[in-house]
């Protein structure tokens, strides 16, 4: 039975189900979810992501943690990086700070989809990996960690304001079809806080398993040391509906085809900001975070790497990629970033108020 017969019967039983409870199953089902069954990354795949954009963001991250682990005084620590993917931010990391001086942690991977573990362990033959299913299961110990569009793709639910209640968005079935439909409104206590700043009619989204990944994160942080940086499209304090599918590379109906089309929903970097246990920069924007760590010369030595080498086609596509990931008409503003670090040490570079 496809997953969407499935789901229709399960509405059938038990009502019109949370965005939540869909995004979960639409994206991690054992035999049927997006990321469980399949490498959606790349040119020929539904997305393509910074880290697979240019080896320059990997690097640039890399070299940003490697600095606070430094500014901290060094010592053992786990490298850990949350939904990674293909691997290649972690090699690009791995590789760039190979020449830092006794940096040489143990890396923790966390995945949830076998299909894209596979993948990782080609890409990261020859480095010391161990995976886990959830962000609890990495070692209670100095944590630097990344996070590269990990949390949109963590189930949402939304909410409509009417009156002083909240219409939750639900998926419903109509004979063979999922439909979107919203609840009668109730009041909800965790948007309380929302009643100032909302009115009739507007749309907020909340994260149920954001705060507790955050609480993990920063909580390692917070009693050994480390630093999380954490980058997604987003933007402070949710507003409007930002749920959506993409297949190809194109906008799609995400009722269409439960399993086969990515869902995410933009990260609320207030929500990341409220649930820490250490200190938290300010938001920034990718491309002001990869300005300040220097992607301008980077970029500009790789070109002239090219250059020499006559490589036309390959220094057009570097710079293309440069542009993508720094300009405000590509991913530059629509990204945002947070740093996590302790009590008393500085921020990390790029996040410096
Ligand atoms: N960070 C990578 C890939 C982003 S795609 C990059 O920037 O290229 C999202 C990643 O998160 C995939 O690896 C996906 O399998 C993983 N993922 C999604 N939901 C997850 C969950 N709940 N737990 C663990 N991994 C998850």
């Amino acid at each position: 039975m496809s997953l969407k017969a499935q789901l229709i019967r399960q509405i059938a039983v038990d009502g019109p189900m949370s965005l939540a409870d869909y995004m979960q199953a639409c994206l991690l089902h054992p035999e049927f979810g997006y990321y469980a069954t399949r490498d959606p990354l790349g040119a020929q795949g539904d997305f393509i992501t910074a880290p697979e954009t240019s080896q320059m963001f990997g690097e640039l991250l890399g070299l940003c943690l490697a600095q606070a682990w430094l500014d901290q005084g060094g010592g053992d620590c786990v490298l850990a990086e949350l939904g990674p993917g293909r691997g290649t931010l972690m090699a690009d990391i791995l590789r760039a700070t190979k020449s830092v001086p006794g940096f040489a942690p143990d890396v923790h991977l966390v995945e949830a989809s076998p299909a894209l573990r596979d993948i990782q362990r080609a890409t990261l033959m020859g480095a010391r990996v161990t995976w886990h299913d959830t962000v609890a299961d990495l070692p209670d110990a100095p944590l630097f960690l990344i996070a590269n569009e990990f949390f949109d793709a963590l189930p949402i639910r939304q909410f409509t304001r009417q009156g002083r209640g909240w219409a939750e968005t639900r998926v419903g079935a109509e004979g063979d079809m999922l439909r979107l439909g919203r609840t009668e409104p109730t009041p909800v206590d965790a948007l309380s806080h929302r009643l100032q700043d909302t009115g009739d009619g507007d749309v907020v989204e909340l994260c149920p398993t954001l705060p507790p990944i955050i609480g993990e994160i920063s909580g390692r942080i917070a009693r050994h040391g480390g630093a999380a940086l954490i980058v997604d499209y987003g933007d402070w304090n949710s507003l409007g509906d930002t749920f959506q599918a993409l297949k190809a590379h194109q906008p799609c109906d995400p009722m269409q085809a439960p399993g086969d089309a990515d869902l995410t929903a933009h990260v609320d970097f207030r929500a990341v900001t409220d649930a820490s246990l250490c200190e938290t920069s300010a938001m920034t924007t990718q491309g002001a975070l990869l300005h300040g760590l220097g992607i301008g010369p980077r970029a500009q030595a790789l070109a002239e790497k090219l250059d020499d080498a006559r490589d036309q086609n390959a220094l057009n596509q570097h710079l293309a990629a440069y542009r993508r990931l720094t300009e405000p008409s590509e991913m530059g503003t629509l990204f945002k970033a947070v740093a996590l670090y302790p009590k008393g040490a500085p921020p990390p570079p790029g996040f410096e108020a």
